[in-house]
């Protein structure tokens, strides 16, 4: 194939999948102001439903706005053989292939994050403030940033330069290498992930002694679900939205509470809220996600590992020396495609299986208090009670609220 075609398809790609997004989101922005349906007619007032016509539609101006924006840029880049120039400087700099690359993504993820800035400045302190989410300081805004440039320096960067390392020891063969990578660092984040990296972001605390908590223990032993840990984590010091999830497995299991969930609901909503997280455990649904993504993650490696040894992925960058680095950019636009459809079909599975614990909450709880907390949560995220059928199938991973409570009814 001529590396010229290569180019035009991956613009195409990159085209395409922005236009079908931008129809995508005009449907769903064309129903905003939709009647609510009778179900869901108690969960804002006249006032605060107003309020989230105007959240709604203002978030959906700026991310026309940011996308269009990034969507040019990209193009340009391409256009004008950026990564051909990105490519150069970093061989200039660095010595061996592993250096090569981690100067190069280490100039693209910087530079577009410094490019990306602004926007979600402007998201965190105009528009989320103006709602009255945002509790950020400009101070903690700046030092989450550069925790999370050292954290993706650190783990990014040490994944890659291993995948790098493995290539060049096994050629094709570092896919099966870099699966069992993944797959140990899968495993090993799902069970540290509470104890390593939170606390660099957020305070946890145990759940103190109290009506809460015996109510929560009461109901677990009930459905005789071991768990030892229930912590509090300070989520109200950068937003007013409310959440709640469970991590680990085995005896590092443990269910994460943010303080808004507390202060928004009662005690028999939010045992309701854990008695559905409870049925994701009881159904194996985390079980089966963490099948999934693995499985998911080997086919996309052996896939990648037809390709990587073609120097037309780099040249269709007009980047002169083939690389790894540049490779694995080419293939991650050609495949987008097919990783669309399989993030369609995750998600499909995925609103599955919230009924299944929707339903297990409401046979071993009760549907009453878990529709009031859903509809106390949507309230106060000022969710959109309306949105279009083709943006539920293709985005969602949970089912509407409307489809919620019309099967916890
Ligand atoms: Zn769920």
């Amino acid at each position: 194939m001529d590396p010229k075609l290569l180019f035009y398809i991956i613009i195409a790609i990159l085209i395409v999948s922005f236009i079908v997004d931008k129809i995508i989101d005009y449907l769903n922005a064309k129903h905003f102001d939709d009647e609510i349906p009778k179900e869901l007619r108690d969960v804002f007032n006249q006032e605060e439903y107003y309020k989230s016509q105007a959240y709604k539609k203002e978030n959906y101006r700026f991310s026309l706005i940011t996308s269009s924006f990034s969507i040019l840029l990209t193009l340009a880049f391409f256009l004008f053989k950026g990564f051909a120039w990105v490519d150069k400087f970093a061989r200039n700099h660095g010595e061996n292939e592993i250096i090569v690359a981690l100067i190069f993504f280490g100039i693209i993820m910087i530079g577009s994050d410094i490019l990306n800035t602004p926007f979600s400045f402007y998201q965190t302190f105009i528009i989320e403030e103006k709602y009255g989410f945002n509790k950020s300081s400009k101070r903690l805004f700046l030092v989450d940033k550069l925790k999370g440039w050292l954290l993706s320096a650190i783990i990014g960067g040490g994944v890659l330069a291993l995948i790098i390392w493995f290539y060049e020891k096994t050629d094709e063969m570092f896919w099966i290498y870099t699966w069992i990578l993944i797959g140990l660092f899968t495993i090993f984040m799902t069970m540290f992930y509470s104890s390593l990296i939170v606390p660099l972001f957020n305070k946890q605390t145990p759940l103190e002694n109290g009506n809460l908590k015996e109510a929560i223990q009461d109901f677990s032993k009930k459905v005789g679900f071991k768990l030892d840990n229930i912590f509090v984590i300070d989520g109200s010091k950068r937003s007013t939205k409310a959440n709640a999830y469970f991590s680990g497995f085995g005896a590092k299991k443990r269910i994460v509470l943010y303080d808004t969930l507390i202060n928004d609901l009662n005690n028999e909503e939010i045992v309701a809220v854990l008695a559905h997280e409870i049925g994701h455990y009881k159904k194996n649904h985390v079980l089966f996600n963490m099948f999934m993504s693995l499985l998911l993650t080997g086919i996309t490696l052996y896939i990648f590992s037809l390709f990587i040894g073609n120097s037309i992925l780099s040249e269709a960058l007009s980047v002169e020396v083939p690389s790894f680095h540049i490779g694995l950019i080419t293939f991650g636009i050609l495949y987008s495609p097919i990783s669309e459809l399989t993030g369609i079909l995750m998600n499909f599975i995925s609103r599955k299986f919230e009924y299944q614990a929707d339903n297990y909450a409401k046979h071993f709880y009760n549907g009453k208090d878990l529709i009031s907390s859903l509809k106390k949560l949507s309230k106060n995220n000022l969710s959109n009670l309306t949105p279009h059928k083709a943006n539920v199938f293709l985005h969602y991973s949970h089912p509407t609220l409307l489809q919620r409570v019309k099967n916890l009814s």
